[in-house]
């Protein structure tokens, strides 16, 4: 595996830097910095998301005949390192990375037409319905129903955890319009609108505070057919390429370790109770040594994937290895935060956000206000996607063929 960027290549990521370096407002990065939720909220995603889009960067993994930059996998791959190591927010994926691929691959021209474009402007923010109060790692067996009449489907059912559906204006959902034979063949991807008639978006506030997720109830929705993604019956297809695309082509390395460069530097103020700083202390260096190596083993495990999609390989079931290696170092690092600032890194307010002219004062520093709740919040890594349960079973039985 080559893993050495060429001259060009160079080239470019001086120049994503540059940009960085002149275009990322310190509102946004304290924001991101702020942010204990995945996603950061519209008031600075969509932000960002504008910048990006003024340069024509927003659709980075986007082919260019749809408005994207049409960049090679290495690029994508740069940029999404530089911007982890600005400290950029990370970008709501739900239209860009999610449902925008699902669209080229298997959606109509007029949908192309019709959605893709208002996902680059920031018109249409989407939202991702999946799971179901008894569908979650079991996903095939959702009951959410669609029924066809005349031009539409008739929509009853409830989604449920589903992230920002309180900013959003559309969803893409998974329902079930057959219910005969096997369950995965029953179920179909459509696009709908959360402003029609009949849809309820109740908040779900979760351990740290956040209103992040929401329940969605459907009551007799009607949906244009012309909505539907793919065939009738394809949805099960569709929903396996969007979860790939979701757990991997990954790029966690970079802000994991940007995070624990964040930490480091923390740590060198902060006292150690015995009159030197944490930074001294040798077992702190022998836990922060550890994470760093994982950081630099996982981001050598997706410069390896990097180089094989180069290659034209798909990234396949390896990405559910670097989601479940990802999400327990997020975990490992958040703890390390909390620990690094001591009784201050217990502090959870409920005020949000945590960022801007209203925000809480904090006690010890902005990061150290955050570090609880990041913690709290980042238990969903283990579950959102995919839990490691799953992917564990994913891995035994297609990568190591148990
Ligand atoms: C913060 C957050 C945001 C989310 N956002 C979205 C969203 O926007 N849209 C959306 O559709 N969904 C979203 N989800 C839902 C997420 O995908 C599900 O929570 C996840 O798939 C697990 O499903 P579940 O919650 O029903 O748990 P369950 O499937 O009931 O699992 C419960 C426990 O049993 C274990 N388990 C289940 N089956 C197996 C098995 N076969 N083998 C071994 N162990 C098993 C699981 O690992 C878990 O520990 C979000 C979840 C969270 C926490």
């Amino acid at each position: 595996m080559d893993i050495d960027l060429s001259s060009q290549e160079i080239a470019f990521r001086d120049e994503v830097r540059a940009f960085l370096r002149d275009n990322l407002p310190d509102r946004i990065k304290r924001g991101a910095a702020s942010s204990p939720t995945v996603f950061v909220e519209p008031d600075v995603g969509q932000d960002w998301n504008a910048i990006l889009a003024d340069m024509g960067w927003l659709g980075y993994q986007w082919p260019e005949e749809y408005g994207g930059t049409g960049w090679t996998s290495t690029q994508r791959y740069i940029f999404e390192k530089e911007c982890a190591l600005a400290g950029a927010p990370n970008l709501t994926v739900l239209g860009l990375k999610l449902v925008a691929p699902v669209i080229f691959n298997f959606g109509t021209e007029e949908q192309r037409r019709e959605y893709l474009p208002r996902i680059l402007s920031g018109q249409d923010y989407w939202c991702q319905g999946f799971s179901e109060p008894n569908a979650g790692s079991d996903l095939a067996s959702l009951s959410c129903r669609a029924v066809r009449d005349g031009d539409d489907y008739v929509i009853s059912g409830s989604k449920i955890w589903t992230t920002h559906a309180h900013f959003a204006n559309r969803m893409f959902l998974l329902v079930r319009t057959n219910t005969d034979g096997r369950k995965q063949a029953g179920i179909s991807f459509l696009l709908m609108d959360l402003d029609d008639p009949g849809v309820q978006i109740r908040p779900i506030v979760t351990l740290a505070g956040d209103h992040e997720v929401n329940q969605v109830f459907l009551e007799n929705v009607r949906v244009p057919a012309a909505n539907l993604v793919g065939e009738e019956g394809q949805g099960w297809t569709i929903a396996k390429f969007l979860l790939e695309n979701e757990r991997g082509g990954s790029c966690h390395a970079p802000k994991l370790a940007y995070d624990i460069e964040q930490v480091m530097i923390a740590a060198a103020e902060q006292p150690d109770g015995r009159g030197g700083k944490l930074s001294d202390d040798r077992d702190w260096q022998r836990r922060v040594a550890k994470l760093r190596l994982e950081v630099d083993a996982l981001e050598m495990i997706e410069l390896k994937i990097l180089a094989e999609i180069a290659n034209g390989r798909e990234p396949g079931p390896q990405t559910s290895l670097t989601k479940m290696i990802a999400s327990n170092l997020r975990q490992d690092i958040d703890l390390l935060a909390v620990d690094l600032y001591g009784p201050a890194g217990l502090q959870l307010p409920n005020a949000r956000p945590l960022y801007g002219e209203n925000a809480p004062d904090p006690l010890c520093s902005p990061d150290a206000q955050v570090a609880s709740a990041r913690y709290l919040n980042s238990r969903a890594w283990t579950i959102f996607g995919g839990t490691n349960e799953v992917q564990s079973t994913i891995i035994a039985k297609t990568v190591l063929g148990l």
